[in-house]
């Protein structure tokens, strides 16, 4: 296993894929955990940390990604 890549993270990343303008920005911070093909998917939960994950979700323009930490919403607030 990548070094880079954490073996189990907390945060769970939730697209509302009718939201989605398809911008890239998500991948390009968060590149193991989102795809972007037309419209943002989710690759592999565990892919990058949840810092890069949050960081990531922060980032989109539209607001349409959540995190959840079990059945607590961390983001948006
Ligand atoms: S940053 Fe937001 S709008 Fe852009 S591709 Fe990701 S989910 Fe879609």
């Amino acid at each position: 296993m990548s070094k880079d890549k954490p073996e189990k993270t907390k945060y769970r990343v939730v697209i509302d894929g009718s939201k989605c303008l398809g911008c890239g920005t998500c991948e390009a911070v968060a590149d193991k955990t989102f795809r972007v093909d037309g419209v943002a998917e989710v690759a592999d939960q565990d892919g990058n940390s949840d810092e890069e994950k949050l960081l990531a979700v922060q980032s989109c323009p539209v607001g349409a990604i959540e995190v959840w930490e079990g059945d607590k919403k961390v983001w948006p607030r």
